[in-house]
């Protein structure tokens, strides 16, 4: 690499930061003008100032989180519920971006704080953490020479800058004079682990806080709940069903802008309620579905760019919904209010609400479930398998192999350890409490902002795998909802799909095919100049953004003439499939390439076809010389689908074409692909 290179290099990373940081200080802005957290007034009577709350509410311990999905939130309320219901202690559990940090040093009696940090993307903080993290970064030393604090992160190392957010927190609070009880805590998504991490931090670091603040732990303390529990005999206009933000409750009125497209914005807080007016199967194949879904979006304030992430909120099926009531005899027709017991608690869904509306909307109720999960229920088991409860809550080892090998959700698990028998008398309270809130999944959007900006498209492979254990399928909750509603509208059988939904919603709210949405913005982007190379590699649904891009550069030759086709750069994208059956989108390719002629190529890998398998990795490293002249000329990487495996072998090869044909060394080959990665020149949106 010569010098030009290298300059070129740090002109775009420095260019590309700007670009980055752009995003978020407009979402910053966004965020203080349209401030959508319905408890935040509530609690903090509009204040900022974390010394303030803390006083007012009389609170002896804080924990603060940067939550981008919710789980980093949920580990937080778990972890200030526990040093509550052990120790007593009078927790404050606050999101990041609800306070100011001026006073972090002058907390009351020095009380200690846990920091419970997501990563997201390239090492980055949750988007509502900016305001934190341009903290940290003016912070000098000694500033916080009082803080006390622990801090866990949750990560994932199949990315390059694993828990990049938690480890440069912990390095400015130290700079800055904190001093950090026990040590910094990993959780783990790409390894799967994050539940086991948590708890092998959580115990250390309690323990040590024990010492530290002098605790004593009230052994026989039954559950005690954050909420007051009022029951209710009638569904009012302002009973929650299920409604996925207040706006769309009957008492609500939803609000236009002049142009007469409903308001946002659309984020975690409210999603828009989108038609979905086309869905089709994408693969041939009987035992496998993809589903492409278009969102209609037109008449909302939404937009979106080529690149960006949908996010589908999604409700349980029929099925989970009714073995959780039945394995824990609950009545879903009763109708309840809560009100928190203290003003800094957050309640945890829409209320006055039903049992059967939250079990099916607002808890997640599918997944595997967690060790200490099962722990919290001990006091609840049947006499008789009370000890095996107990043994299984404290032996990660057996826990595994008995519950998490055989993919048991909370209920398959209850049910199988007491023998097909119910669970009376565990606390509704406390299942609300400790289960996480369902969450939004989200999706590359695979249409171009250009060429369709009123639709949005999601390419979903739907999760369905037999489970020999439990006789029950194991199952995806959004994306067999997508294939739900595609065979409504498309007058297919149901009777054979594993699950079954209330497609409906609460009060018809999702009729006729529609569900809600947001879009969460990225950085995954085509460079601005259309005479760029670009080489997109993207097997599976990987290449759901590859498909938004080719149909922008498929627009803009449709703007612009095909007299700009000259001009434009070479577009090659690697796909990789099983087989012809899952070979997504293929008809399409054709058309594009008779309009973008040769400035478009696919290069597809079937790897079952014959008997070595071939992935795309394999495809770059046969074509390394073209691959290496369209780096010369300055050609932009993108890579999209798994990040286990296939991110980490593209960039193997990546970095091998560019060490044969440059005659780097492994390491410098590696450190060029790192160097165009900070430039943005390296692209991954990688899950
Ligand atoms: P979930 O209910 O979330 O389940 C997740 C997995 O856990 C499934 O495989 C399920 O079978 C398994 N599971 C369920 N219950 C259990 C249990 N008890 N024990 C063990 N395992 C269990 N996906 C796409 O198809 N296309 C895309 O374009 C796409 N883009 C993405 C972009 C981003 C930025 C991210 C973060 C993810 C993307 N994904 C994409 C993945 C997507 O968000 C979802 O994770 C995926 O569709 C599964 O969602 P689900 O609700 O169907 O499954």
């Amino acid at each position: 690499m010569n010098s030009t290179d290298l300059i070129a290099i740090v002109v775009l990373g420095a260019l590309f930061w700007i670009y980055r940081n752009l995003d978020s200080i407009k979402e910053f802005i966004n965020d203080q003008f349209y401030d959508n957290d319905p408890a935040l007034g509530v609690n903090s009577n509009g204040t900022r100032d974390l010394v303030e709350v803390l006083r007012d509410n009389d609170k002896n311990y804080l924990v603060l989180y940067g939550s981008q999905t919710g789980t980093a939130e949920d580990y937080a309320k778990k972890f200030g519920k526990e040093l509550t219901a052990r120790f007593q202690l009078r927790v404050m559990v606050a999101d990041l971006e609800h306070y100011d940090f001026d006073t972090l040093n002058e907390l009351p009696d020095n009380i200690p704080v846990t920091f419970v940090i997501s990563t997201y993307g390239e090492g980055d903080f949750p988007d509502g953490s900016v305001n934190f993290e341009q903290y940290l970064n003016e912070l000098d030393a000694e500033m916080l020479d009082n803080l006390r604090f622990s801090i866990f992160g949750l990560g994932n190392t199949t990315y390059e800058f694993f828990n990049g957010a938690a480890r440069k927190a912990l390095d400015k609070l130290q700079n800055a004079g904190a001093r950090l009880i026990g040590a910094l805590g990993e959780g783990d998504d790409g390894a799967g682990t994050t539940d086991e991490d948590y708890l092998t931090w959580k115990e250390e670091t309690i323990e040590l806080l024990q010492t530290e603040l002098d605790l004593s732990e009230d052994e026989d303390k039954q559950f005690e709940s954050s909420f007051g529990y009022t029951e209710l005999t009638t569904i009012e206009n302002n009973t929650s069903l299920g409604e996925p933000s207040k706006q769309y409750l009957p008492n609500a009125t939803l609000q236009y802008n002049s142009e007469g497209e409903q308001r946002g914005p659309f984020d975690l807080a409210q999603p828009y309620i989108a038609p979905i007016i086309k869905t089709k199967e994408l693969f041939q194949s009987k035992d496998r579905n993809c589903i492409h879904t278009e969102f209609d979006i037109s008449g909302s304030e939404i937009t979106y760019q080529t690149g960006d992430h949908l996010a589908i909120w999604p409700s349980n099926p029929d099925e989970a919904v009714s073995q959780f009531l039945r394995v824990f005899e609950l009545n879903p027709e009763t109708i309840f209010d809560l009100k928190a017991k203290d003003s800094t608690m957050k309640l945890p869904f829409l209320c006055p609400t039903t049992v059967g509306a939250v079990v099916r909307h607002y808890l997640e109720i599918t997944g595997p479930i967690s060790r200490q999960t099962l722990g919290l229920l001990v006091s609840y088991a049947p006499e008789s398998i009370k000890d095996h409860i107990i043994t299984l809550s404290k032996d990660k080892s057996l826990f595994a192999s008995e519950i998490l090998a055989s993919k048991f959700n909370l209920a398959d698990a209850l049910l199988s350890l007491n023998n097909g028998q119910t669970w009376s008398g565990v606390p509704w309270l406390l299942l609300i409490e400790m289960l996480p809130k369902l969450s939004p999944r989200y999706y590359s959007i695979s249409s171009s902002s250009l060429s369709e900006p009123n639709t949005i498209h999601a390419t979903s492979i739907v999760e369905n795998t037999p489970n020999d254990t439990t006789g029950i399928n194991t199952i995806g909750v959004t994306t067999n909802l997508l294939r739900n509603i595609q065979l409504v509208k498309t007058q297919g059988d149901l009777t054979s799909l594993p699950v079954h939904y209330d497609l409906e919603g609460p009060r018809g709210l999702f009729a006729n095919g529609q569900l809600p949405i947001h879009v969460r913005h990225s950085t995954f982007r085509l460079p601005k100049d259309n005479s760029i190379p670009v080489i997109m590699i993207g097997p599976g649904t990987g290449v759901a953004p590859f498909r938004g891009f080719v149909r922008e550069r498929f627009a803009e030759i449709k703007r612009d003439g095909s007299d700009s086709l000259e001009k434009m750069g070479k577009m090659v994208l690697f796909y990789g499939s099983r087989d012809n059956d899952d070979y997504l989108y293929r008809d399409e390719w054709v058309e594009y390439s008779k309009t973008l002629e040769d400035k478009f190529e696919i290069d597809v890998a079937l790897s079952r076809v014959q008997e070595q398998k071939i992935y795309v990795q394999h495809r770059l490293a046969e074509r390394k010389e073209e691959i290496s002249q369209l780096l010369q000329k300055g050609a932009y990487v993108y890579v999209c689908g798994d990040a286990k495996r296939m991110a980490k072998d593209v960039q193997h090869a990546i970095a091998n074409i560019l060490s044969e044909t440059k005659g780097l060394t492994e390491s410098e080959a590696q450190e060029v692909v790192k160097a165009m990665k900070v430039a943005g020149k390296y692209q991954e949106d990688i899950w």
